[in-house]
């Protein structure tokens, strides 16, 4: 926490201490019940975490992207549900902030800052996610609006957000094919239906689900920014946010999973000794608090470039792609340490197995982040 300001340490000790006071004693109980965690996220908008990306005069304590980043982790060291609640929205109110018009920030940012709105993001279609410029939701300019047509899946919050960022296209014959996209802040309403909530492995509580869209209109004025056509770049800039996000929650699993399996082989025993003396365990300590430490930095290292305003998808994919497959690697080699309780309901490693995989797969697949590395490297000419 060394680079932050005294405010924002405050306000990431404070999450800590809900997230240990309020959150790890229920969410056994909360996650298995699969239900929405209303109580929990209502704490969240009293704490101002939905606020954290909204600057004035719209909203009161925005804070640094290394902030967010360790806000983010604290939470999801808690519940990783959790932290997704408030991933999409952030996105969102940062490219609101970007991006909108000055009437689109004025209508949506103060409610966002408080939380009474709540944002996410719709992208991926039930024909693919990776590929997205390939999408075929479309909104056709109609007398003084769009409408809307096309489907979008795995649409995480968006049975309660009451702000969707759609990315679809406004032009589907534009050549190159991402000139032919635009994001449309939608809200619930008629042409507009929440066709299933998704059933998943992990990430309970909060609901990921298809939307149809089927003669939905839009008004003019909803297109991100006015003017047609940006959406792609646009979308692109806030995945780097997403993508941070998603580190950091990989970092959030990977602590509760690391601090669990510690605490465990120092009171389980076996052949006369605490498990962690026999070296094959000690091994595995070992091993996850390296590459936890290794992905803290660079989701830190991710965090700071973001802040210094330089491009960051090349270090937002690396620590995308580090932490999750440390996360995953970590969360399994937890369940190890606690062999038969590792595979139990009754202890939370379980949870941090059925969470982790979501990392690797959400805000583009670990697959996509090496291509973005790639590339980058060829273009940048190397590492700085
Ligand atoms: C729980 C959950 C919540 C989600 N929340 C949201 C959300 O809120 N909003 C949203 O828009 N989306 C959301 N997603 C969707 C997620 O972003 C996509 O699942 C992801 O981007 C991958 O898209 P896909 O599932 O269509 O896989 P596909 O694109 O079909 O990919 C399948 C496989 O092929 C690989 N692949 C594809 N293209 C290439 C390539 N060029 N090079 C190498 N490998 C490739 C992929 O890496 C993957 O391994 C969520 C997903 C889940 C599971």
């Amino acid at each position: 926490m060394s680079g932050l300001s005294a405010e924002e340490r405050d306000v990431v000790a404070t999450v800590r201490t809900f997230v240990d006071r309020e959150v790890r004693p229920v969410v056994r109980e909360l996650e298995h019940a699969g239900t929405y965690p209303e109580a929990l996220i209502g704490r969240m908008r009293e704490l101002g975490v939905f606020g954290l990306a909204v600057p004035e005069p719209w909203g009161e304590a925005p804070v640094s992207m290394p902030c967010y980043a360790l806000v983010t982790a604290e939470l999801a060291r808690g519940w990783m549900s959790l932290a997704g609640a408030m991933g999409g929205h952030t996105v969102v109110a940062k490219l609101l902030v970007a991006f909108g018009t000055r009437e689109q920030q004025d209508r949506w940012l103060p409610r966002m800052a408080t939380g009474e709105v709540r944002a996410t993001m719709a992208l991926t279609e039930p024909g693919g996610g990776s590929d997205l410029q390939a999408m075929t939701t479309v909104a056709r300019r109609d007398g003084d609006g769009y409408v809307v047509d096309g489907a979008k899946t795995w649409i995480t919050n968006s049975r309660r957000s009451q702000l969707i960022a759609l990315l679809c296209k406004t032009d589907p014959a534009a050549a190159p094919r991402h000139r032919g996209v635009s994001v449309l802040l939608v809200e619930h309403g008629p042409g507009l239906t929440v066709s299933r909530d998704l059933p998943k492995l992990g990430y309970k509580g909060v609901e990921s689900c298809e939307l149809v869209f089927d003669g939905y209109r839009a008004p003019a004025d909803a297109v991100l920014g006015g003017v047609e056509g940006r959406g792609f770049a646009q979308m692109m800039t806030g995945l780097e946010t997403g993508r941070i996000q998603v580190a950091a929650r990989a970092v959030g699993v990977a602590q509760a999973a690391f601090d669990d399996a510690l605490a465990y082989a120092q009171v389980r025993e076996s052949f006369g000794k605490p498990i962690w003396q026999h070296q094959s365990v000690g091994n595995l300590l070992a091993d996850m608090a390296t590459s936890l430490t290794a992905a803290r930095q660079l989701v830190q290292y991710a965090a700071e470039r973001y802040e210094s305003g330089a491009r960051c998808d090349m270090e937002a994919g690396m620590a995308k792609l580090f932490a999750s497959e440390a996360a995953m690697r970590i969360a399994l080699d937890a369940i190890r340490v606690h062999g038969g309780h590792g595979y139990s309901t009754e202890f939370d490693v379980e949870r941090y197995f059925r969470d982790a995989p979501l990392m690797i797969v959400g805000e583009g697949t670990n697959e996509i982040q090496r291509d973005v590395i790639a590339r980058q490297l060829v273009a940048r000419g190397g590492l700085d």
